[in-house]
């Protein structure tokens, strides 16, 4: 076996770490091991591109290496579980420009170019360089030093077409002479550029994550390219898997939300949902103190906890955690029912009560739960809003109707956690609140779980 049959192999098995990597990562129970399992496939991946190479010098990839590896230790565990969307936008963002680059010095390193490498130069810069200022608007957008209202204005639709059919023109006279067409290319890059801006800024913050995936999976379809520049074979591979994962995600994110992906990209949602507000509240709104919840929860023999976005913002994971403990210790059945766009990313609940090491047998998802609801003593909502908000079942005009939801006020009693009557992603009303079985146990729910947790030690 000669040297490049044994890079073959070897770029075969990373191919197949990667797949088990994405297969093992769609279960919290092994999604660690999915990482892992990835990780060494890029790794040995790596190792063998390097000698596949005639490499010249090594100096400047070690530097590269190890400053990249320092930045990327350093701002994974900064990162709050919260600003995790943040990460990965900036990530892709990167991912984006590196396709861009190596498209442009492919170009550079030998300009007479046939049809084919000219198409796919061109493709991995205009991908990756919509990848790139995409992901910075939409990086922006969520830490808000952008404003997270979509930006609209008048002809926008005209403005977008020109600019797509000038990058169209641009990029068949370049590949139609690519020697001769340098000023094209660096035309191509700006005008991608512009695109990413002008793609991203009328969506709404809230909307980022969806657009963070789907430029998850352009940032893949741009590696793709790239490997094709390259005429590397793992690169085309992985670029595929992490498009089509990417889209994936994008579409389970989408239908959890009972939205479509256009309706995402071009309806603006965010600025005309607040005006909306259409749910018909009925009753009144009930509260309670810790004293009285913890009564009702002494009481109880099943529980069923809701989590939702405020548990990460309150990073109440582990009183959560130690509520669970002292509920099963008393003779109650708990289970943590979790809805699929909970959160403000997929896994995010998951991700936090892994963290608080919640039993995974405890974690329900929600076609599995809404079926029994009824039987449930108490449904525990803490800082859940729209993916417990029955307008979606109930009111036609809701914005969200449709939207799968958990359905906590089909329950015996219901007791939310939350700061105030504030509304959640939606900007809309929750009836839920007002309903007879409703209790609302207001303040930070981190605050109030540890106010329950030391009724039980008390005890
Ligand atoms: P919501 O955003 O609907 O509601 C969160 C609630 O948490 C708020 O009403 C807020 O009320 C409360 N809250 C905030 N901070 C605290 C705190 N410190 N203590 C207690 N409560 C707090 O969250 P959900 O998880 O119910 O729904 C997620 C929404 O995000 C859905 O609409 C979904 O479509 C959307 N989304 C989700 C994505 C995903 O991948 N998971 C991606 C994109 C969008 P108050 O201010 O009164 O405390």
């Amino acid at each position: 076996m000669n040297i490049e049959q044994l890079i073959d192999l070897v770029y075969i098995l990373s191919a197949a770490l990667f797949i088990f990597g994405l297969k093992w990562m769609g279960h919290p129970r092994t999604a660690r091991k999915g990482n892992l399992t990835s990780s060494l496939g890029m790794l040995i991946a790596i190792i063998a591109t390097l000698f596949s190479q005639g490499i010249v010098s090594y100096k400047f990839i070690v530097i590269g290496l190890l400053i990249g590896s320092v930045v990327g230790i350093v701002a994974a565990r900064l990162v709050g579980m919260t600003s995790m969307p943040e990460m990965v936008a900036v990530l892709n963002g990167f991912g984006g420009i590196s396709s861009l680059l190596v498209g442009v010095v492919a170009y550079l390193v030998n300009k007479n170019l046939d049809t084919f490498s000219a198409v796919t130069v061109i493709l991995s810069v205009i991908i990756g360089g919509v990848t790139f200022t995409g992901s910075i608007i939409a990086w922006g957008k969520l830490k808000e030093v952008i404003t997270g209202r979509p930006i609209q204005f008048f002809g926008q639709q005209f403005v977008n077409a020109a600019i797509l059919i000038g990058i169209l023109i641009l990029a068949v006279m370049y590949s139609m002479n690519p020697a001769a067409s340098t000023n094209y290319l660096w035309a191509i890059i700006l005008i991608s550029f512009l695109i990413g801006v002008m793609s991203v800024i009328p969506i709404g913050g809230a909307d980022m994550p969806v657009v963070i995936s789907l430029l998850n999976s352009y940032s893949g379809i741009a590696a793709c390219a790239a490997g094709f520049v390259m005429n590397n074979t793992l690169l085309i591979v992985a670029g595929s898997l992490v498009g089509a994962s990417g889209i994936i995600l994008t579409n389970l994110m989408c239908k959890a939300m009972n939205r479509s992906l256009s309706n995402v990209l071009f309806s603006g949602f965010g600025s005309v949902v607040a005006g909306k507000n259409s749910a018909k509240i009925e009753g009144e709104v009930k509260p309670m103190s810790v004293e009285d919840a913890y009564y009702v929860l002494e009481a109880a023999s099943s529980v069923l906890i809701v989590p939702g976005y405020g548990l990460a913002v309150a990073q109440a994971q582990h009183a959560v955690r130690e509520l669970a403990d002292f509920l099963e210790e008393n003779g109650c059945e708990v289970g943590f029912a979790i809805h699929p766009v909970a959160g403000r990313m997929p896994g995010h609940m998951n991700v936090l009560l892994a963290e608080a090491s919640v039993p995974y047998e405890q974690l329900k998802e929600m076609d599995e739960v809404n079926p029994t609801i009824e039987t449930a003593d108490v449904c525990l909502v803490i800082g859940a809003n729209d993916v417990v908000n029955p307008a979606a079942r109930e009111d036609k005009e809701s914005p969200i109707y449709g939207m799968p939801i958990i359905n906590v006020d089909q329950a015996r009693t219901v007791i939310v956690l939350k700061r105030s009557m504030g509304a959640g992603f939606a900007g809309i009303q929750n009836p839920l609140f007002f309903k007879n079985n409703t209790r609302m146990l207001f303040g930070d729910a981190k605050g109030s779980v540890q106010g329950l947790v030391a009724e039980f030690k008390s005890d």
